[in-house]
């Protein structure tokens, strides 16, 4: 995984990129929710259902039907939401799916299961410039942890904040 604060950053930006007056901050908060829900796959290592199992870390969880499924599941409750059933679909796809994305990008575990169940095949992009986060919060508090964070801060932070500032931007001017 990347680590659970980095996650987030990539709904806000994309509500930004729709209009941040279109995303309720209840749609705002689910859409986080959703980019850090398919880490709850951990649990598997409890049981001990192996990394590589699709059931397994960075397995169903991390595809992209699980986050159609999602989105889907958010249409629901648009009403709730106070926005259309579409941007409640675009806010939570887009923070579920934004997990594996960012996964995909990371120099170690085992690659992505985004294809599944048509294949359990795990992917990594060709390109892995974020570090890994460590599994477990004692090992996240670590010179390790702190070297994870500063390449998030690369990789993910400053573009999502580029587009939050840039869309700020041309809505004040608009
Ligand atoms: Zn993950």
């Amino acid at each position: 995984m990347a680590t659970i604060i980095t996650h987030p950053i990539v709904p806000i930006a994309a509500a930004y990129l729709i209009g941040r007056e279109k995303v309720s901050p209840k749609l705002m908060f689910v859409a986080c929710v959703a980019s850090i829900v398919p880490d709850a796959d951990v649990i598997a290592f409890r049981f001990d259902i192996p990394y590589g199992d699709q059931y397994g870390h960075r397995g169903f969880t991390h595809s992209i039907s699980f986050a159609v499924l999602m989105g889907v599941i958010a249409t629901f409750f648009s009403s709730y939401f106070n926005t259309s059933k579409v941007i409640c679909y675009a806010m939570v796809f887009i923070g579920c799916v934004s997990h594996g994305v960012l996964d995909a990008f990371t120099n170690g575990g085992y690659g992505i299961a985004f294809f599944w169940p048509i294949t359990v095949e795990r992917y990594f992009f060709p390109w892995q410039p974020i570090e890994v986060s460590p599994i477990g919060v004692a090992r996240f508090l670590s010179p390790r942890g702190l070297e994870v964070l500063i390449s998030e801060l690369w990789t993910v932070w400053l573009p999502a904040l580029a587009v939050i500032f840039w869309m700020k931007r041309k809505s004040s001017k608009a």
